[in-house]
């Protein structure tokens, strides 16, 4: 049978079991997807420096000859290690190369073959070993010149693929080489309009390039297509989205001015400008009879829980229920009490995991009957036998703790009539990826913090300035105040990272004698957590020493020092996250940054949490310094799989968006583009599924 696009990868030549494993791990499973593995950089043969113009610590090609092979075997720490020593020359000079645990190279290697190495020069150390050279690479990329001539029609430029175990780049090129004619059976799925309006070359042309390009001009124009797909896709996946959700019925929640006037005055506060702005925007949706879908963001402390309230209060009033999803069991008792409190016992329920089975039974039967109230919960509310009639909103706190089908089963589960959905997220992204990672949402932002909060001091302690970071937190504590110690993250496992909360642990134990302090860690049961978290809360624990993953969202406005050990290994936003715990109340608060090296400590990064406390700045710098697959919230949301395209690529991001807007107005339903229905539908059903 001829090889197709949609063959399964094993059948390609040369593919057996064991590659097929190895491929999987690198999403290739079909001819498509490895036509679709685009190279993650090249290198550019192109350019080639002679032996004697090399210059140390730059990165350069060269081409020269094998002179000698050399290998033994070395360790590296405990393991064994394969060294192979080569001399290359040109007819200006040498250079010694050396590369590690390639068990296959010497094979290939012999003397006068010729060779393409790129790498950082050296000086060279092996003299020994290596009597002439003065200069040295070590692992650099090797290209053969004979193969090379085979395939001087892909130019210079060689893809350097994503690798994996098992899996190398050469091999990938390799078989992207012998596949690529496959290519020409890709139809076109751009219309041509949006072809031409955008300039954008042929898919099966940009596709043939980004593998083999010949120049760099042409690789940029291949690259700019397939970056516009990937957005274009997002957008229309999207939009489309949002055009079903708008398909469904909602109650149309009206809501009583004057009564809520009232209820607002009863507030120890006025609303800031921004409450009142995404209340307004929440109630306009909630009036309307097709389902709200909005994220509500805002920087801890901003207030999200008030707006959430006011939400909840006219939902109630027009005599709906409500539900409220929340991450844990003391963010739910927390906000359980809040609603008690305001909105009067007896309209608000708790329902967690630690209720008794009676006392469960009685709100799931609350639920399926007229009583208006409103039953917040953890994942308990989730479970399949939870039914509920009568839903008019459902509010998600901090939403990307919950994944995609979670926030679904809500939504859909109950009943025929859409609840109105309102999501939380205390996660500022910047404000240019809103329209791609939340394409499908609408959004409010609180971008203004209550007045007379006074924003946390931050400051980086080198380590040798420790000692007066943990004296003022000292006096803090000694002042009735309360604090935190986040420690190190430790990405290997979940042993070693209780193992350095537990060093960490013993550590403020000696430096804050005579001080109630408790470590809390993910690896303790979960009742043991909520004690702990009770105990701190109410004031009988002075000191908490925590890992990351143990998610304190709790609101304990008299905690107004915070230490974070190992500081660098931390994304900004989530640093910034850390810092939200405190701050909360009347106080001045301090949070000390320990970066575990004096370099660390003068890093420009962690400086910008001393100059801001902005969330949307340092999210924006987050992302600018790390990509997007690692920003927090990012990453969840299923994006952090966009291949070429940039999520900080605003104009490309709005032309796309443009773009699907218009397609869908024309054709709502894409009756004219089955391919693109297609892809979009397999993207929505990803999504879904995630
Ligand atoms: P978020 O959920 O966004 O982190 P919260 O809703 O918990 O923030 O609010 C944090 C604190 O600020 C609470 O103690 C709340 O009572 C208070 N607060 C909320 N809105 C205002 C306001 N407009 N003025 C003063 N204080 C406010
Ligand atoms: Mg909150």
């Amino acid at each position: 049978m001829p090889l197709k696009l949609s063959s399964p990868i094993t059948e390609a030549p040369r593919i057996g079991p064991a590659k097929t494993k190895f491929l999987e791990k690198l999403n290739i499973r079909h001819v498509r997807d490895l036509l679709y593995t685009f190279p993650r950089r090249y290198d550019d043969f192109s350019q080639t420096t002679f032996m004697k113009d090399l210059k140390v610590g730059e990165k350069m090609t060269v081409r020269g000859k094998v002179t000698s092979v050399k290998s033994d075997w070395g360790f590296r720490g405990r393991q064994r290690l394969l060294r192979i020593f080569v001399e290359l020359a040109d007819h200006t000079g040498t250079l010694s190369v050396t590369w590690y645990n390639l068990r296959f190279l010497p094979k290939q290697l012999w003397q006068g073959r010729e060779l393409y190495v790129a790498g950082v020069v050296e000086e060279s150390h092996l003299k020994k070993k290596t009597p002439h050279s003065q200069y040295a690479m070590r692992s650099p990329v090797i290209e053969f010149a004979d193969s090379r001539q085979e395939q001087t029609h892909t130019g210079r430029i060689t893809p350097v693929y994503p690798e994996t175990y098992g899996v190398t780049s050469r091999f990938l090129r390799y078989q992207v080489k012998q596949l690529l004619p496959l290519i020409d059976s890709l139809p076109e799925y751009i219309p041509a309009d949006i072809r031409k309006r955008h300039n954008l070359i042929g898919i099966r042309e940009a596709i043939r390039i980004v593998h083999f390009p010949d120049n760099t001009e042409q690789l940029k124009e291949a690259q700019r297509r397939l970056r516009f797909d990937e957005l274009f896709f997002l957008q229309l996946a999207a939009l489309v989205r949002r055009q079903h959700l708008k398909q469904h019925q909602a109650f149309s929640i009206k809501n009583e001015a004057a009564k809520l006037k009232k209820f607002i005055q009863k507030f120890p506060f006025t609303l800031t400008a921004a409450q009142e702005k995404a209340l307004q925007e929440i109630l306009n949706d909630l009036y309307k009879t097709v389902p709200m879908n909005r994220l509500l963001q805002g920087d801890v402390g901003s207030g999200k829980s008030a707006v959430a309230l006011l939400a909840t209060y006219t939902t109630l009033q027009a005599g709906y229920k409500v539900l409220y999803l929340a991450p844990t069991e003391i963010l739910a008792r927390q906000q359980a009490q809040y609603f008690a409190l305001t909105l009067g016992q007896e309209k608000a329920r708790l329902l967690i995991g630690a209720l008794s089975k009676q006392a469960k039974e009685t709100i799931k039967r609350e639920l399926q009957q007229t009583e208006v109230v409103c039953v917040v919960g953890t994942h308990a509310l989730l479970q399949g036998d939870v039914a509920a009639s009568q839903v008019g909103l459902v509010i998600i706190d901090e939403q990307h703790r919950f994944g995609v089908a979670q926030r679904h089963t809500l939504q859909e589960g109950h009943q025929e009539i859409r609840p109105h959905l309102l999501s939380m997220t205390a996660t500022p992204i910047p404000r240019t990826l809103n329209l791609t990672v939340y394409g499908d949402l609408d959004i409010s932002i609180l971008d203004e913090l209550p007045p007379g909060r006074k924003p946390v001091k931050t400051s980086i302690i080198a380590p040798d300035k420790r000692e007066q970071a943990i004296i003022h937190t000292l006096e803090e504590l000694h002042r009735g105040r309360q604090g935190y110690v986040i420690t190190p993250l430790v990405e290997e496992s979940e042993k070693l990272q209780v193992k350095s909360a537990k060093e960490t642990y013993e550590e403020m134990k000696k430096l804050f004698p005579g001080i109630a302090i408790s470590l809390v860690h993910g690896q303790l049961p979960s009742e043991e957590k909520e004690t702990i978290m009770r105990n701190f809360a109410a004031g009988a624990i002075q000191l908490l020493v925590s890992t990351a993953v143990v998610e304190v969202g709790v609101n304990v406005p008299n905690a107004t020092a915070m230490i974070i050990e190992g500081a660098e290994r931390f994304g900004l936003a989530q640093l910034h996250q850390f810092r939200g715990r405190i701050g909360r109340g009347e106080y001045q608060s301090y949070c000390y940054l320990f970066p575990t090296t004096a370099a660390a400590a003068s890093s420009r990064r962690l400086k910008i949490l001393t100059e801001t406390t902005d969330g949307f700045v340092i999210a924006e710098e987050d992302l600018r310094l790390r990509g997007p697959g690692e920003v927090y919230g990012v990453a969840q949301s299923g994006f952090g799989d966009l291949k070429v395209a940039s999520l900080l690529d605003y104009p490309m991001i709005k032309a796309t968006r443009q773009e699907a807007e218009r397609l869908l107005q024309e054709d709502s339903e894409l009756k004219d583009y089955p391919i693109l229905k297609g892809k979009v539908e397999q993207k929505n059903l990803l999504a879904h599924f995630e």
